[in-house]
């Protein structure tokens, strides 16, 4: 017998519309054996290279726990979630972030930053500039902008 795969989103909540269901997991057995490793690998790379590149960064107080698609609600739900060290939700001082829990986990790290650091060392004038001429990435530019108005705050 088939074993009923639940689909989690990036919030955990389970994923209940059939045809978005159907399609992950279509694509997901599409992906190779080899592939899936190659892609943990470098996954996990990544995250801990993120960890060591925050170490020495006075700016970055904290590393937040994103929750991934998963196949079931495991640990991930509560390491993205809880408030253990009254930082938010999910937030965890640098030194103290945990390591991945499982294989082909879908979590991702994002960095908190320090807003006092920032407002007695601003961005240069010229980094501003830069940010606000680049269309690329829309999303970015007006997060960064909304960033710099809270720094200046
Ligand atoms: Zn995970």
């Amino acid at each position: 017998m088939r074993k009923k795969i639940k689909v989690f989103d990036s919030t955990g909540k389970e994923v209940v519309d059939e045809k978005i269901r159907k399609a992950t997991l279509a694509a997901m057995r599409k992906v190779k054996k080899p592939r899936i490793q190659e892609m943990e690998t470098y996954s996990r790379q990544c995250r801990k290279q993120n960890i060591i590149d925050a170490k020495d960064k006075p700016y970055i107080v904290g590393i937040k726990w994103n929750l991934g698609m998963h196949l079931t609600n495991d640990i991930c739900g509560k390491l993205a979630t809880q408030d253990s060290y009254g930082m938010g939700r999910g937030v965890y001082p640098k030194e103290k972030y945990p390591d991945i829990p499982h294989d082909n986990c879908h979590c991702w790290d994002s960095y908190v930053f320090d807003n006092e650091y920032f407002k007695n060392n601003p961005p240069s004038e010229e980094l501003i500039q830069q940010v606000k001429k680049d269309a690329k990435y829309p999303e970015f530019q007006k997060w960064a902008e909304e960033w710099l108005k809270r720094i200046k705050e």
